[in-house]
């Protein structure tokens, strides 16, 4: 099975539609969307159209949460309050039901899946050091655990001799790496902040082992174009040209 592992689109819909029509040249059995479809974007309600067509496993993100006042906006910057009351107003009844039923945790042999962390991932907390990577490895039994929330790209090893690193390439094969495990954030379709603006999203192949992120461009002045027209913060259209 190939499978394309897309998270935190954050209502860009230029950017999922680009995604997905690269998944389409990539020979992908099944797309899994991490969470976050919603918050910060224009079109809440087509990128949930879209994930909920095409994706075979769909998870809540803390932004879809919010937007469905399953979480309080409490903890979230001013930038993205602002962005969760519009999404709150513009979301249908329908989108919102769907989000609402959405599941925190799910897996596809050999790999877990949450949106933020595999402790306690109602408590959206952030894997932003070896530290907490090393705390989260405890929480997971099998060989991988995708996450996103953090939208920065980034595979991080647990050798066979407990020795835990950051991989410097942008893929990995589990062949060549003899029974390590993996925690891999697969980076943000609709809003990267690893300094390249490109949508970013992970393709696993499980009968090879073999694990890549793909870059794809996408139509970045229209997004910030319908931005404007609904008065999102500056911050957040600015961003997307920068991936930060
Ligand atoms: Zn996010």
């Amino acid at each position: 099975m190939r499978y394309a592992f897309i998270s935190d689109i954050h209502a860009n819909l230029e950017a999922l539609e680009a995604v997905l029509e690269d998944i389409e040249t990539q020979n992908i059995d099944d797309i899994i969307c991490l969470g976050d479809i919603v918050g910060y974007g224009a079109n809440p309600n087509e990128c949930v159209d879209l994930v909920r067509k095409e994706c075979s496993v769909v998870l809540l993100g803390n932004h879809d949460a919010a937007a469905v006042e399953l979480l309080s906006t409490q903890h979230f910057n001013i930038h993205a309050k602002i962005a969760i009351e519009w999404t709150t107003q513009t979301l249908r009844r329908d989108t919102k039901d769907y989000l609402t039923e959405l599941p925190m945790k799910a897996a596809v042999d050999p790999i877990t899946l949450v949106h933020a962390t595999p402790y306690e991932p109602n408590m959206w907390y952030y894997i932003t050091s070896l530290e907490e990577a090393a705390f989260n490895f405890q929480f997971f039994e099998t060989q991988i655990c995708m996450v996103g929330h953090t939208h920065i790209p980034i595979i991080i090893v647990l050798d066979s001799q407990k020795e835990l690193y950051v991989h410097q390439d942008m893929g990995i094969g589990l062949s060549d790496i003899d029974g390590a495990r993996l925690l891999i954030n697969v980076g943000s379709v609709g809003q990267p902040r690893d300094r390249n603006p490109k949508s970013c999203y992970g393709i696993f192949d499980s009968d090879n082992g073999d694990f890549s992120y793909r870059r794809v461009a996408y139509n970045i002045d229209k997004t910030q174009q319908k931005m404007k027209k609904i008065k999102m913060p500056e911050f957040l259209i600015s961003r997307l040209e920068d991936g930060r």
